[in-house]
């Protein structure tokens, strides 16, 4: 067992500018064994009940089947993992609940609606319904006799999501409301017995709220109609519906937390989606690596098996790559968020308080990994369809389901886009408050890149010290590029999107490279040899240092110029130096120890 020492130290976003040591942070292989047996609990629930009905799932001509499945889930436990115990569930701490998440992500479509239900349908009221709410709905919802759906989308109203139209009216006597409006994309619609639905309170006066509220709405109030289930590029076996209320009469008890507290609700809860969006990416992806793996290591061309083959060892190391550095930062966060639910709760705060503080501290990081673990699916899945070749393109292969469902995940919860948005917004914000220090260390970056290079090589003989020098100057780059960039264009900042894109990546490899370097450090500390991690890891930072030159290159030329984007760009060239590492060699030995065990072995 490796000894943890990871306790809340760190802010969210606070990596930019704060060091963090490798015994702080937590890497997979602490998981216990009770939390290993939950896993595995989850692994051969989808290999007996899901895995083996992919093509009826996505066929069905009704929801009953993924509903059934939902039940058989729910008889197992799968969908109370964040109910709090005396309501019925098992209350996991949160990186529990990713580990879950993690596993079940690899369920193509039963994975969108038990994410649906147990995240979205569920958690809003965990976090915010009072005494009453939680003990009428938690049970069955925990239990599985009821599931849930989460209707914020509507036509008109998607990325810009408190614009809805959908309007709640409170009748004279404040006995209930009266829900009028369209609801669009509603996973787990069709078979959803309690719906979260978001509208503006308009109390007759014709004048609705600024802000949304949250209404708890049991399918059996009537008003309630829907369309046929979406067709749709993937997922096709999770039920995506329209949904219409018409004068659907909502008792006053049921509107979750207070008026007009709909948006925040909605917001907040998203964090929750995104992060775990992010590790359910990483749990399809390692299944597709372990299928393209034993594809290669069964076809033959040209007399010999393609997992022999140079160009396709390299696929093989890269999507390794990727989805271990994902799943380092995923749980490096998740651990983060665990801690500081532990630390406000002993300060008294409410479990749920705590839990929505925690969310809401570490959003940068929620933000960052949803965008980081979809992309890194889709760059899988991708690269799974060619080492299939031909077969990547055949309806009758795994490939074909893996890369259509994939797609999806760069656009719910939150667009990348937006996330990407979100992400730098939130970091200038903080700042902008005193939250974040960040306008010190920035300024220090602007005096050192006016001032001599320093060329000492000297390193302390630690390990990593020169890869945490790279790291450091990462940050540098991110600083010297944003503290620009806000210069330049002061609140306008945000019309800029393309830099504010940039900035992002920058920040997302940024921490991405430095989680996977702490994780390799802390495994090597305990174990003694972790040779094929520090591989990963150090293909990993050289890809991230080429990526954030490529982000911070465009965003300077983008507005600077002269003295000060030649000063600049001879930063970014300092920032993003490292000395060069035969990653051809690397890639070979990851991709070769997998093809050995046929598998992804991480
Ligand atoms: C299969 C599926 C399941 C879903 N499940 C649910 C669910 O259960 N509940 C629910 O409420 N919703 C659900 N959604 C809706 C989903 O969250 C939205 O589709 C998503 O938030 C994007 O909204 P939109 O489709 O209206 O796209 P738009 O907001 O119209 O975006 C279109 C494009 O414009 C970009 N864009 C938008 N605004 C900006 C901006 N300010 N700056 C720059 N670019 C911008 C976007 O990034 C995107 O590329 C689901 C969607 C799908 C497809």
């Amino acid at each position: 067992m490796i000894a943890t020492e990871h306790k809340a130290t760190i802010k969210g976003g606070e990596f930019l500018i704060k060091e963090t040591a490798a015994s702080q942070v937590f890497i997979p292989e602490e998981f216990s064994e009770e939390q290993q047996m939950i896993a595995a609990t989850c692994r051969e629930f989808l290999e007996r009940e899901i895995w083996p009905r992919l093509d009826e799932i996505d066929h069905a001509k009704s929801p009953e089947l993924i509903a059934s499945l939902m039940d058989k889930a729910g008889e197992l436990g799968l969908l109370g993992t964040s109910v709090p115990e005396e309501f019925g569930g098992f209350g996991m701490n949160f990186n529990t609940s990713m580990l879950v998440t993690e596993v079940t992500g690899a369920g193509h479509s039963f994975s969108v609606a038990l994410s649906a239900h147990t995240g979205i349908g569920t958690l809003p009221i965990v976090y915010y319904g009072n005494e009453e709410q939680k003990a009428k709905y938690l049970p069955k919802l925990a239990s599985g006799e009821w599931k849930a759906a989460y209707c914020l989308t509507e036509p008109d109203s998607g990325s810009d999501a408190n614009s809805g139209k959908t309007r709640a009216r409170l009748s004279e006597d404040g006995k209930y409301y009266t829900l009028n409006g369209q609801k669009m994309w509603i996973t787990n619609g069709g078979f959803a017995d309690l719906f979260i639905v978001f509208a503006k309170v308009d109390d007759g006066s014709g004048q609705a709220d600024k802000n949304l509220s949250a209404f708890l709405v049991e399918k059996d109030f009537g008003g309630i109609t829907m369309n046929e289930p979406e067709h749709k590029m993937g997922i096709k076996g999770s039920d995506t519906r329209q949904i219409f209320f018409n004068d659907c009469q909502v008792p006053a008890e049921n509107l979750l937390s207070t008026r007009g507290n709909g948006f925040k609700i909605a917001v907040n809860i998203l964090n929750v989606g995104r992060i775990k969006l992010g590790v359910a990416a990483v749990g399809g992806a390692k299944k597709v690596i372990t299928n393209a793996i034993q594809y290669a290591n069964e076809r033959q061309q040209f007399g010999t098996l393609i997992s022999s083959f140079g160009a396709i060892k390299h696929k093989l190391a890269e999507m390794a790559v990727k989805v271990y550095a994902c799943e380092t930062a995923c749980y490096r966060a998740g651990q983060n968020i665990d801690d500081l639910i532990e630390s406000l709760k002993t300060n008294g705060m409410s479990d749920a308080d705590a839990k929505l503080k925690a969310l809401e501290q570490f959003a940068i990081e929620c933000a960052m990994m949803k965008v980081h673990g979809s992309e890194v699916l889709d760059y899988v899945v991708d690269e799974g369809v060619q080492v299939y070749g031909g077969m990547g393109y055949s309806a009758d292969a795994p490939m074909d389901r893996a890369y259509r469902d994939a797609r999806i995940n760069r656009i719910f919860e939150g667009t990348n886009e937006i996330n990407r948005m979100l992400t730098v917004d939130m970091i200038l914000k903080r700042t902008m408050k005193g939250e974040l220090d960040l306008m010190g260390p920035a300024m220090a970056v602007v005096k050192e890149i006016m001032s001599i290079p320093d060329f000492s090589t000297e390193e302390e003989e630690v390990m990593f010290a020169a890869e945490k020098k790279v790291l450091r100057n990462l940050k540098k780059a991110v600083l010297m590029v944003a503290g620009a960039a806000v210069q330049k264009f002061m609140m306008k900042l945000s019309e800029e999107q393309e830099i504010l894109m940039n900035l992002a990546d920058m920040v997302i490899e940024t921490y991405v490279a430095e989680s996977v370097l702490l994780r390799v450090e802390k495994l090597a500390n305990a174990q003694g040899d972790a040779a094929l991690q520090k591989d990963l890891a150090l293909t990993y930072l050289h890809e991230a240092v080429e990526k954030v030159n490529n982000a911070g290159r465009a965003a300077i030329t983008s507005f600077a110029e002269g003295d000060e984007l030649r000063v600049m760009l001879m930063g970014l060239k300092r920032f993003t130096k490292i000395e060069p590492l035969n990653l051809k060699e690397t890639r070979r030995r990851i991709a070769d120890a997998m093809i050995a065990e046929n598998k992804y072995i991480f």
